[in-house]
């Protein structure tokens, strides 16, 4: 709900401060190796929305941070930004102009199961989500992976199987495995059929179609996730082996 909220309070915001210009095609962003290729209708400029999601999100911040929830897990917080840190330099693949966004990332201390990126780059993670789902790395990657697909694409909530096998993507590309997405749906899946389901699977419906359509771009994105897994270990490599390997034995 709030996630939606947000999200539509932007939007609308934002088509009234523009005034509801004509609808415009136009292509924002890149098809990457998963081959998201599709023009969207936008009615106002990105500017707008990004000014208004700018706004919406310092609301939160602050009402946040007055009840005291705002990144009061300092660990939880260092880690969400350690995996958004990792994410937000892949997003150029889809998007050249999302590196040079004012990024921010920040996790409210709250029971509830939610997560969203706002246009511009504004991350929330609520601590319930990784909490309550006892998330890995991998499964919050893909969380805020797919979350940030929708905030590249300027989605409205339909687009729900763009937005996974984008952050599939993304997640792969930032050396996060992206094997794990599925897992965090099936987990989603258990918590909805727990009982009350919490918000943010009233936005993202955790069903069997979902994960079959992850399951099967996992195999494009392998490549990618391995590639940054090799660059990463050879990064990793002591440099005194190295030499030792190459340089002759001195007397
Ligand atoms: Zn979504």
């Amino acid at each position: 709900m709030a996630q939606l909220d947000i999200r539509r309070a932007a939007y609308v915001g934002a088509l009234l401060v523009a005034g509801l210009t004509a609808c415009q095609t136009v292509q924002t962003t890149a098809p990457g190796a998963v081959g998201v290729d599709r023009k969207q209708q936008m009615l106002v400029s990105e500017a707008e929305v990004e000014r208004a999601a700018a706004r919406a999100y310092a609301q939160q911040v602050d009402a946040a941070r007055a009840k005291g929830a705002l990144n009061s897990d300092a660990k939880l917080a260092a880690r969400v930004r350690a995996i958004a840190g990792r994410l937000i330099p892949q997003t150029s693949v889809f998007r050249p102009d999302a590196r040079s966004w004012d990024w921010q990332v920040n996790v409210e201390n709250s029971d509830q199961l939610n997560a969203y990126c706002m246009p511009g780059g504004k991350i929330m993670v609520y601590s319930g989500l990784v909490h309550k789902l006892s998330l890995t790395d991998d499964e919050l990657a893909a969380v805020i992976g797919h979350e940030m697909a929708h905030a590249l694409r300027e989605h409205s909530r339909e687009q729900e199987s763009e937005a996974d096998i984008i952050g599939l993507e993304l997640m792969a590309r930032a050396g996060y495995d992206p094997r794990a997405a599925p897992g965090l749906w099936r987990k989603m899946a258990k918590v909805q059929n727990g009982g009350a389901p919490p918000q943010f699977l009233s936005t993202h419906p955790s069903g069997a179609t979902r994960i079959a359509e992850l399951e099967a771009y996992i195999p494009k994105v392998m490549p990618l996730y391995r590639a940054s897994k090799a660059r990463a270990s050879q990064n990793a490599a002591p440099k005194t082996s190295r030499q030792a390997d190459t340089s002759p034995a001195k007397r």
